[in-house]
């Protein structure tokens, strides 16, 4: 590795490679509780040095990890091998935002909050807002296929990637799609390696569709006695003809986290509360809004406040984003699942998450992207606590059962990574992940880009 080091050191500078032990730790955890030592942590500043790192890495066999912010929640940018920590932050720059042809050409490392305001700053608007968009990049959005609240109605980050320019597992730099909206020439290997999880290439930039900002937003709060009448809300609200830009839901205990957070900002002795916001035109917004309202109380909300000024609704946002801080209060491990099921069952899986939480009695808690079925239970917990744990790994396991039963996935936006690997034989046969895996080959041969994501590896399985 020694010899390794100073070849990597020629590449990009001495200065931005590290190997000693307390940077290497920084680089040892993502958001999840797992953590894994590499040998190197390496930031490049440019393109064809992140072909050269990977080429090196390539023909000596390491392992080589792909990471933006860290603030991945499936262990996708851990270095479970050792090997090199492919740090893209140092790639930041937003290299055009094109008004006439609505799009915009990013580095990897580019904060998504950053694209945010750069795109809303020419009257445009770039939908994908996953809750952590002040400090995760658009690089880690692509490769985990990154949704976030306004999933519902705009989509998520697939559905904004017009093309990519990428490094190769072995070294070349390709381009992918284009600046069109249409395009069918060839396979489409943009949406291949969008959700690719950083096991098929290096995302170098990409091509952002952006669309006109929306002329006018209403947040509403609506406030219920029982979780399942919130469920329900959402499936009527889903049928009523109207596409909410968000609708988000909060259980009982992730309301009481937040209210001890950050006082004031919610009904603390509410059992669930929707937030939904409606955006379009300023007659439009005012129409939907009333009508969301009147479905939410005929479902059984007990209150409905619709805020049209900017502070009430940052109040009501502010919320809903303290609660990943909130919840870690109670117990310092949060598991974050994400499995997501059709609509219509939205109100059929909160009743199963219930049982669940009273079965092996658990800290679950209820929130997330409620209106596009991507609930998010998290388990606050306590990795010290083994006893506990194996309580908690029980009830994982029946969370991702239940989700499939009902016709739904493993991940709807944080992907499988390494905490999920296990599991995907409940939702794929065999032909299929074989399927996956030969195209995982077929790009990286010698298997260097990632590995230990989404496939078990065989010692591993259980
Ligand atoms: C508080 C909080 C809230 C969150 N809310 C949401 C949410 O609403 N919606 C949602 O979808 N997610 C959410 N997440 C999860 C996380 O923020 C997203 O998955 C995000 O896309 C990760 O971006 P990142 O830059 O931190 O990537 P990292 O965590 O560094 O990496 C994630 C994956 O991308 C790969 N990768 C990173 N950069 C590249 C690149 N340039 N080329 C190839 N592969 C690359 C890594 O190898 C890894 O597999 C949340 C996380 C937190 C902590």
């Amino acid at each position: 590795m020694q010899q390794i080091i100073k070849q990597l050191k020629g590449i990009v500078g001495p200065d931005k490679v590290a190997t000693a032990k307390e940077d290497l730790y920084c680089y040892s955890y993502d958001a999840t509780f797992q953590r894994f030592m590499p040998d190197a942590v390496v930031k490049p500043q440019a393109r064809d040095q992140v072909a050269a790192i990977v080429k090196l890495a390539n023909q000596n066999g390491i392992p080589v990890y792909p990471r933006g912010a860290g603030t991945g929640l499936s262990g996708g940018s851990l270095p479970v091998m050792g090997g090199i920590a492919l740090v893209l932050t140092d790639m930041h720059r937003i290299l055009e935002i094109d008004r006439e042809n609505l799009l915009a050409v990013a580095q990897p490392g580019v904060v998504t909050a950053e694209l945010h305001r750069a795109a809303e700053n020419k009257g445009l608007f770039y939908p994908p807002d996953p809750a952590s968009s002040d400090v995760c990049t658009i690089g880690g959005n692509i490769a985990e296929g990154a949704g976030g609240p306004r999933g519902l109605k705009y989509g998520v980050t697939r559905d904004y990637v017009l093309g990519l320019e990428l490094v190769t597992p072995t070294g070349e730099v390709v381009r992918t799609g284009g600046k069109t909206i249409k395009n069918v020439s060839g396979y489409d290997l943009t949406r291949l390696l969008v959700g690719s999880e950083g096991t098929l290439g290096i995302i170098t930039e990409a091509t952002l569709k952006l669309i006109p900002r929306p002329q006018a937003v209403r947040t509403l709060l609506a406030v219920y006695g029982d979780l399942l009448k919130a469920g329900e809300s959402i499936v009527r609200i889903s049928t009523s003809g109207i596409v909410p830009a968000t609708m988000e839901i909060m259980d009982r205990l992730t309301i009481q986290c937040v209210s001890r957070h950050s006082p004031g900002d919610l009904p603390q002795d509410a059992e669930a509360v929707l937030i939904i916001e409606v955006d379009g035109t300023e007659s439009a917004v005012k129409e939907e809004a009333q009508i969301v309202a009147r479905v939410c109380r005929e479902t059984g909300a007990e209150d409905v406040v619709v805020a049209v000024e900017p502070g009430e609704r940052e109040q009501i946002w502010r919320a809903r984003k303290a609660i990943s801080s909130a919840l870690v209060q109670i117990k310092p491990t949060k598991i974050s699942e994400d499995a997501t099921v059709p609509r219509s069952k939205i109100p059929e899986m909160i009743r199963r998450l219930q049982q669940i939480r009273e079965k092996y009695e658990i800290n679950l808690v209820i929130f997330g992207h409620a209106g596009d079925g991507n609930l998010h239970p998290n388990i606050i917990t306590d990795e010290n606590d083994p006893e506990e744990m194996k309580r908690v790994e029980a009830a994982t396991e029946e969370i991702f059962t239940t989700a499939i039963s009902l016709g739904g996935t493993l991940s709807g936006e944080h992907g499988i990574g390494v905490l999920k690997a296990p599991f995907m034989k409940m939702e794929f046969s065999q032909p299929e992940l074989s399927l996956m895996r030969r195209i995982k080959s077929a790009l990286d041969p010698r298997g260097i880009l990632n590995p230990g994501k989404i496939f078990q590896e065989p010692s591993h399985e259980r």
